[in-house]
């Protein structure tokens, strides 16, 4: 066997060590001013040497949907996961997507490591572990339970000797260079050739590009990556999703608590805004994105509904549900009955009262979500094979292109 077939597409099993890292958030002004000012010289070299190109996440740009896009090359409509967070209309119930019970279909990870490659996924935040990880042979874990790992549920139990580190605090951008220390052991001691590396944006949520603070994260990133590719490895990179400012001139945060304005129109418990930005991990965001999902109490209302949303300042776009799953490629039955996405300086949250905005702290609010924040980064390492470089070329990348683009379209992989 020479190659995995998953979702339409072949993806050859490698004969050297292959990196994909998502860095989370990483919003491709954060690779333009690091490169113009010096701070990525390793990024630097793979646009000069490799590829470096722009590419468009999914819809929502939320972190689930496309960590998950990423490890199958294919949208939410097949694999079923269109947010982090979704109400189940059956049970009426919310559930966070935490584990793997949603998603449809295998990983790309799951099959290369059943046909004997050694492959690991290391993230940040556990949630995503399990989701990334189902039914791989292989080590999985995250850098937020690296110091529990057992051999029996993580294929691996000693992260922290083979880091040389103890697991770093969650709320802290350590948490994502521990992610790829821990890739880099695994590399160097021959523990995995095909591997996945998801951060967190923890640092991006509080950082604008230029920063003091985003510039050290991005220079330890950078000097990693160089250290993956002296190892012998190729490397690619997309993230999840962008970054954009949430806020007005005076620095306060644009929030349209939409479930709020909804009661005020058609009155008490008229409809349910469902944010599937929300996890357990929102300190820094106050689970405000730039897309949520709407459920009418009464049908009869969403009409109506719609046009009073579509005329509330800050919103961009409102989609009736099917429309939202055919033209965002979202799974149809698990979508609302109406999707609403805002403009790039605005957020959308349900009401006042469920968030906490004094979590978000002193940095102005910075979020994602809608279509401002779909342009991702997308690089190589290596130069492309001439068949990638005119797909590249010919633009449409989408950032869960770099899987096939890093094992099937780098001339270095042929060798
Ligand atoms: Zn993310």
């Amino acid at each position: 066997m020479t190659s995995i077939a998953l979702h339409g597409r072949q993806y050859t099993l490698p004969t050297r060590p292959i990196v994909v890292v998502c860095i989370d958030g990483c919003d491709p002004e954060y690779i333009e001013r690091g490169i113009a000012d010096g701070i990525c010289p390793t990024i630097a070299s793979f646009h000069r040497d490799g590829f470096g190109g722009i590419a468009d996440c999914v819809m929502p740009s939320f972190t689930n949907p496309n960590n998950v896009s990423i490890v199958t090359g294919a949208p939410p409509a097949v694999h079923g996961i269109g947010g982090n967070y979704f109400l189940d209309r059956a049970s009426g119930r919310e559930i966070m997507m935490t584990d793997a019970s949603l998603l449809r279909g295998e990983t790309l990870l799951s099959l290369m490591s059943h046909t004997g490659i050694l492959t690991a996924a290391v993230t940040a935040k556990d949630k995503l572990r399990k989701v990334l990880g189902h039914e791989m042979r292989g080590i999985c874990f995250s850098s937020e339970k690296a110091a529990t790992c057992t051999v029996a549920e993580h294929g691996i139990a000693d992260v922290e000797s083979i880091v040389g580190r103890p697991a770093p605090d969650m709320y802290s951008g350590d948490l994502s260079l521990y992610v790829l220390d821990a890739g880099l052991a695994l590399l160097r001691q021959g523990r995995a050739t095909l591997l996945y590396l998801s951060l967190s944006d923890y640092v991006q949520h509080k950082h604008a590009p230029g920063t003091p603070a985003s510039n050290a994260f991005l220079r330890a990133v950078d000097e990693r990556l160089q250290a993956f590719v002296d190892a012998g490895a190729v490397v690619g990179c997309v993230a999840d999703h962008g970054m954009s400012a949430k806020t007005g001139i005076d620095g306060r945060p644009n929030v349209i608590f939409l479930e709020d304005e909804l009661e005020t129109m058609f009155g008490v418990s008229s409809a349910r805004v469902i944010c599937p930005i929300t996890d357990p991990f929102v300190r820094h965001h106050g689970a405000l994105g730039s897309f949520v999902r709407v459920y009418a109490r009464n049908p009869a209302h969403i009409v109506a509904m719609m046009e009073a949303t579509r005329a509330i300042a800050g919103i961009e776009t409102v989609y009736a549900g099917a429309d939202a799953a055919r033209i965002l490629e979202l799974p149809a039955d698990r979508e609302a009955d109406f999707v609403v996405i805002s403009q790039e300086a605005f957020v959308v949250g349900s009401r006042s009262d469920e968030h906490d905005l004094s979590t978000v702290g002193d940095h102005p609010l910075r979020s994602h979500g809608g279509f401002s924040e779909q342009p991702v980064p997308f690089l190589l390492s290596h130069a492309m094979t001439p068949a990638y470089a005119a797909r590249a070329a010919a633009g449409g990348l989408r950032n869960f292109d770099i899987f096939e683009f890093a094992l099937n379209g780098v001339q270095a992989n042929h060798a």
